[in-house]
């Protein structure tokens, strides 16, 4: 497994990152580092966290940047790891279903991480999702490891792993 802390000191600082056009990168044999939403001290701090809290879910992360850097020349951007209660609570405060009866999100067990997906052509958003699911859903006491979707807050990567 990578040192995480040596992936952190690598992060560009995000106002770059986001002003990036990602696939005009130089990427001649160099590593992109995992990237982070915004310049927010929070994710940063989350993500070495998560190195204790869920090493499998870090190393997935870390392979999937691998793959993604390895096959599309891209990064990956980490857009939530750890999710309170009350941004649970917020984020489903339109849903129906939620108000009957509230249910929990994998982020607020650090079993959940997300990803920013508009940086992806749809084939390869394809291509990531069925590589982590074949490579972890066995280990995995979820259902899926990794899924595209949208929870009202726009579609994008969803990670998931916890050990069976
Ligand atoms: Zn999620």
């Amino acid at each position: 497994m990578r040192n995480p802390f040596k992936e952190l000191f690598q992060c560009r600082p995000s106002e770059e990152i986001i002003d990036y056009e990602l696939n005009e990168i130089e990427t001649e044999d160099e590593h992109i580092p995992i990237a982070f939403k915004n310049d927010s001290k929070r994710l940063k701090d989350e993500y070495s966290k998560l190195f204790k809290k869920n090493p499998e879910l870090f190393e997935i992360i870390d392979t999937l940047n691998d793959m993604a850097n390895k096959e599309f020349g891209k990064n990956v951007l980490i857009t939530m790891i750890y999710r309170t209660q009350s941004e649970q609570d917020y984020l489903y405060r339109n849903s129906a279903k939620y108000a009957a009866r509230k249910f929990k999100s994998p982020h607020q067990f650090w079993h959940g991480v997300d990803l920013r997906s508009r940086t992806f052509e749809p084939e390869e958003i394809a291509k990531m999702v069925e590589y982590i699911n074949e490579e972890y859903n066995q280990e995995n006491h979820y259902r899926f490891t990794a899924d595209y979707h949208t929870v009202g807050a726009g579609f994008h990567f969803h990670i998931q792993f916890a050990r069976k």
